[in-house]
């Protein structure tokens, strides 16, 4: 990716597990970009989802981490206390009649497919039922301007099209009183600078939605690369959700070198012999994000 401008790229994990062999691969391409372009690479909890979150994952992810030599820059910032922000950005999209409250229930959100299709825009939603307010994409295009065709160019998947208008008005905040990932994870990435984001490609299909959130808050425009997930014998993300096996922390070395491959980087002349610094500093020095395979998913039988 650019190598002129000032590089900030982060890693996100969500603290609902440990990290396991996908989210290795997430977070030392992540680093690797971040690091073979001179830029600074943060580390953020997503811990906003208190039922999803594991007791004890936050310590566990960030040990594991640190056995990788996987060393973040400045301070972890937790989403946990970044409810002010959140609510401000809710505050004020609502004040633009840009959010608007939705009591649709899962039976009818299931009849239209999860796209959403305006139905509560102009209801009036009674404040005490539990409802979920989603972002006016409508309003935003026709009264503020913002084009809904959002066109990018993935680092790694290549030149993306998407018209926000096509996928519906998206939650940006939970029926259950939770902050949305679409909003913290916009408000964040803002908030901490980020130029780049190398990450899952599970999520390439929610960034135009984001890129649009973020042109809405005047965020600056950010880089995307989405590589591939690594997926089981059904085709599943491999997820803390579907229980895939933690990371093994007294393995770093061959962990660094399994998911390394995967990259496209070269390994034939590093071995678990090496420390894991040595073994980031050689794949840092021949970085390219461009080696990267150009799939959204690699299967786990096939790197075993
Ligand atoms: N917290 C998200 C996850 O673990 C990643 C968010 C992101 O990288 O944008 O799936
Ligand atoms: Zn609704």
């Amino acid at each position: 990716m650019g190598t002129l401008s000032p590089y900030i790229g982060r890693f996100a994990p969500s603290p609902s597990g440990p990290l396991h062999t996908g989210s290795i691969l997430c977070a030392l391409a992540s680093y690797l970009d971040a690091k073979a372009n001179a830029g600074t690479w943060l580390v953020r909890m997503e811990d906003i989802d208190p039922p999803r979150e594991e007791p004890g994952a936050k310590e566990r992810i960030l040990k594991t981490l640190q056995q990788h030599s996987l060393c973040w820059d400045g301070e972890i910032l937790y989403q946990s206390t970044r409810s002010s922000a959140y609510t401000e950005a809710l505050t004020n999209l609502k004040a633009k009649q840009l959010g608007y409250h939705c009591d649709c229930n899962r039976k009818r959100l299931l009849s239209i497919n999860h796209i959403y299709d305006g139905h509560c825009r102009n209801r009036d939603i009674l404040q005490q039922l539990p409802y979920s307010i989603r972002l006016n994409c409508d309003n935003a295009v026709h009264q503020y301007g913002l084009p809904p065709e959002i066109t990018f160019k993935d680092a790694i998947q290549g030149v993306q099209k998407e018209n926000v208008l096509e996928q519906g008005d998206f939650v940006i905040h939970r029926k259950d009183g939770l902050f949305a990932y679409q909003l913290a994870v916009v408000v964040d990435d803002i908030y901490q600078g980020i130029t780049h984001i190398v990450r899952g490609a599970d999520l390439l299909d929610t960034t135009a939605k984001q890129i649009f959130l973020t042109k809405l808050l005047q965020g600056q425009a950010i880089n995307y690369g989405h590589i591939p997930v690594i997926v089981d014998s059904t085709g599943a993300k491999l997820s803390k959700q579907n229980h895939a096996p933690a990371v093994n922390d007294e393995t770093p070395q061959a962990n660094l070198l399994q998911v390394a491959k995967l990259l496209g980087l070269d390994c034939s002349r590093l071995s678990t012999q090496h420390s894991t610094r040595e073994i980031l500093t050689s794949l840092i020095a021949q970085w390219s994000i461009k080696n990267i395979p150009r799939q959204r998913s690699i299967a786990y039988e096939s790197i075993q």
